[in-house]
């Protein structure tokens, strides 16, 4: 299986001339997106979107136009996907809230729009496997970062859109609609059988590498609120 990114959000995962898009960026990378797919070639069956922001959203429509591939999306944000339209969540700090607030005050239109997904599209509600080839893709909801959002394993991969960070050292989304899941989400994960986590913005992780970041923040809070206790 080669995975790699493709722009912007968007990873590609293939094999034997198959393959599926995770992620679709931002709309004025959809071009070259288009292009950078054209050359490789393959039969695109699936793009998986692990939640419906406009940064992973951008070519969804425009690729699913070309290439004929099934988009598959969080049963909770699908009609999202068909309206073009997602809203933006919450920092997870001051920082990111103030970028978020400026973010809603200069053009939120702008910001949270793109192109509705036409044709249908393949809900995830519960833990479901699809198949390609003779790879199976483990669809795992995960919520957190958004209400949809979706985890989906190949082998020992997993994709997880914003509920992971791989950006320098910050694994802890940025943005997130349910702060209050994510010691869960990435419990799922953890608890996944993948062993490399690709998330939609930064580099790719080990499982162990997130298993220490939960333990440091999660584990060193639960002991301070026994010895509180
Ligand atoms: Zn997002
Ligand atoms: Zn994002």
């Amino acid at each position: 299986m080669v995975i790699k990114r493709l722009k912007g959000t968007a990873w590609i995962a293939y094999e034997d001339g198959r393959g599926v898009l995770i992620d679709a960026g931002l709309k004025a990378q959809s071009k070259l997106m288009k292009r950078k797919l054209d050359k490789l070639d393959i039969d695109l069956q699936y793009i998986l979107m692990t939640h419906t922001h406009y940064d992973h959203t951008g070519a969804t429509e425009q690729i699913r136009a070309a290439t004929g591939a099934k988009v598959v999306v969080g049963a909770a944000e699908a009609e999202c996907l068909k309206c073009g339209h997602t809203d933006v969540p919450r920092g997870t700090n001051a920082f990111w809230r103030m970028i978020g607030n400026a973010g809603h005050d200069v053009d939120p239109k702008h910001i949270e729009h793109y192109t509705p997904v036409k044709g249908d599209v393949v809900l995830i509600e519960a833990h479901t496997s699809l198949e390609i080839g003779s790879e199976l893709i483990e669809a795992i909801p995960l919520g957190a970062h958004s209400v949809g959002s979706v985890g989906y394993r190949i082998d020992e991969h997993i994709f997880v859109g914003d509920v992971v960070f791989g950006i320098a050292h910050v694994v802890y989304p940025w943005f997130a609609d349910f702060e209050e899941d994510i010691e869960a989400a990435w419990g799922a994960i953890i608890e996944s059988g993948a062993k490399y986590i690709y998330p939609g913005h930064g580099r790719r992780l080990s499982v162990e590498y997130l298993r220490r970041k939960r333990d440091e923040r999660y584990k060193s809070n639960s002991k301070k609120e026994s010895k509180n206790v």
